[in-house]
């Protein structure tokens, strides 16, 4: 097999064989898989999603991108309790899943972060050195490069002014590309094919290597004696519509779980393989984004330049990181307050809008369970940290854009009209619900947490399942804590680290 396989035009049942089966084609799934098949595994990676090759995602429409890629259209959310927002999660459907979505941030988890792994949990190898060989490799295969001072668009420029003045400058950011001219269409697929996600960089290498990738396969449940798994089960997404179609069967010596934060504990639980006490599908973290636009005088035109070009980390200690973006202008307009004429009034300024972002190293937790269709029901606390971090997000980028000479900002806080500096001032955000803050969060992680002790965490240090003796999870589920960054780098650097385990493990039994 040199190509993707499409289940969707598959007549029949399908029923193969394999050394290890990987449910589940992004950041995590695809790299595992490749660094599998080049050991000399004999490996399939099954994947919900369509295959839409790279040069089609550029040519969609935002809308078609979000029919055909984004898991549930971008409409899944993690309701809020005790006094946290609901939070909107995204995330990516298709042969590379998430990864075919990003803005291309890439960035290493900061060691005040990563510090804790090993000092507190007891994860001895997840150290600054320890993963420096990971990083390297990935960063290298995916070209993970600096974004031009060039190419900040004037949106980013003016926060730049801004916080310059405040005294947090902000950095460039380093990205997955090669080639990219600021188009800023990335979360929609790039015309170009200059983002490197794992369909372009890793895909190939796997089926150079012999591996095989079936698209529209849905994993329903991972069959095992008591345990021991035996291979998977699931149906062909071949009829129309995309519904459950013929059956699907896949024997494997080991099955690797990749089908993300929200995906992977529900099928460990759907498949009886998170027994009492299980921590999987606990602990559950989601880096809450709160972004704030905020009106000039000057034409500003932020989505001419890099989507996502730079960041600021002078917040770290806050557990706050503030980031630049640019959300198409269609998305700006329909969450700005008021209807009619006023709403279009407010559109019809889209020109001299900017805006940043701001995301928490946050410690939820959130809960995955299984809800009463294909996607889970999912809860979400926040700690008194994390509440205190999105206030004061929120908060400094206001402040940043005034320091820019921002005549307006427009927060976060449903039902709230924009603010001059002097309304801000007055302005008792810290008082608002947690219910009243709009957020939305790209990294669902952490859900089927890594660590030393059955009691306390889903997988063992090196990926295996606790309740089971060759089930793996390799994607951004196993993450020990939430990462203050973009998690895409760190999910492929660890996946790397888990597959090589696997595959030293392999050649080991066979040589004895
Ligand atoms: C809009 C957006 C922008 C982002 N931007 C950035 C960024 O700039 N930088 C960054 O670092 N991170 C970014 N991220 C996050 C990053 O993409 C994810 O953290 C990362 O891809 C997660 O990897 P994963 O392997 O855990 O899951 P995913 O990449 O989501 O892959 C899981 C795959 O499993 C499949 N699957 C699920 N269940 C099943 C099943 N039962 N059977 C078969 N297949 C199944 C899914 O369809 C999916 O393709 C972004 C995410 C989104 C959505
Ligand atoms: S900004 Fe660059 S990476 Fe993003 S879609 Fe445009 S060309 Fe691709």
């Amino acid at each position: 097999m040199s190509r993707v396989e499409e289940a969707r035009h598959q007549k029949g049942p399908l029923s193969l064989d394999c050394d290890v089966v990987v449910i589940g084609s992004g950041a995590g799934g695809m790299v595992a898989a490749t660094i599998l098949a080049e050991a000399g595994l004999d490996v399939i990676v099954l994947e919900e999603g369509k295959h839409v090759p790279n040069p089609v995602q550029g040519k969609l429409r935002q809308s078609e991108s979000l029919r055909h890629l984004w898991r549930d259209g971008g409409m899944s959310v993690a309701f809020g309790l005790g006094g946290a927002p609901t939070v909107n999660v995204t995330a990516g459907v298709g042969v590379g899943g998430s990864s075919i979505l990003t803005g291309g941030v890439c960035l290493r988890v900061p060691d005040a972060i990563l510090a804790p792994w090993s000092r507190e949990l007891g994860l001895d190898e997840l150290t600054p050195e320890g993963l420096d060989p990971y990083y390297r490799e990935v960063e290298e295969a995916i070209h993970v490069e600096e974004v031009p001072v060039e190419m900040q668009s004037r949106s980013t420029q003016l926060y730049g002014e801004g916080a310059a003045k405040l005294g947090h400058p902000i950095r460039p950011l380093t990205r997955n590309t090669e080639g990219c001219n600021g188009c800023g269409r990335c979360n929609f697929g790039c015309p170009e094919g200059a983002k490197l996600s794992v369909d372009l960089s890793y895909l190939p290498r796997l089926l150079a290597a012999g591996g095989r990738l079936w698209s529209d396969c849905l994993v329903e449940s991972i069959v095992h004696d008591r345990g021991r798994a035996r291979g998977v089960r699931g149906r062909l997404l071949n009829r129309p519509g995309r519904k459950r179609g013929d059956r699907l069967e896949v024997r494997a010596a080991r099955v690797v779980v990749a089908c993300g934060g929200l995906h992977t504990p529900l099928l460990l639980k759907s498949s009886g393989l998170a027994g009492l006490g299980s921590q999987v599908g606990r602990n559950l973290t989601l880096h809450p984004g709160f972004r704030v636009f905020a009106e000039f005088d000057e034409e500003v035109r932020g989505w001419s330049g890099a989507m996502q070009s730079a960041y600021s980390d002078a917040y770290e200690h806050e557990n706050v990181t503030l980031m630049s973006l640019f959300i198409p202008g269609s998305v700006i307009a329909a969450t700005m307050p008021g209807a009619g004429a006023a709403l279009h009034a407010r559109a019809e300024r889209l020109p001299y809008i900017a805006m940043f972002g701001a995301m928490i190293h946050d410690e939820g937790p959130g809960v995955v369970r299984r809800g009463l269709g294909r996607e889970p029901f999912v809860t979400y606390r926040m700690s008194p940290r994390d509440k205190r971090a999105m206030f004061r997000g929120i908060r400094l980028n206001a402040e940043t854009f005034f320091a820019a000479g921002a005549k307006r900002v427009y927060l976060p806080v449903l039902g709230a009209e924009p603010f001059t500096a002097d309304e801000f001032r007055r302005f008792e955000l810290e008082r608002v619900p947690g219910s009243r803050i709009e957020s939305g969060s790209q990294h669902p992680l952490g859900s089927c947490q890594m660590g030393t002790s059955a009691g306390r965490s889903a997988v063992d240090p090196d990926g295996l399942l606790w309740d089971a003796e060759n089930v793996y999870v390799c994607d951004g589920s196993v993450l020990p804590t939430s990462l203050g960054v973009n998690p895409q780098l760190t999910i492929m650097a660890m996946a790397t680290r888990i597959a090589r385990k696997l595959a030293a493990r392999v050649r080991h039994r066979r040589a004895s």
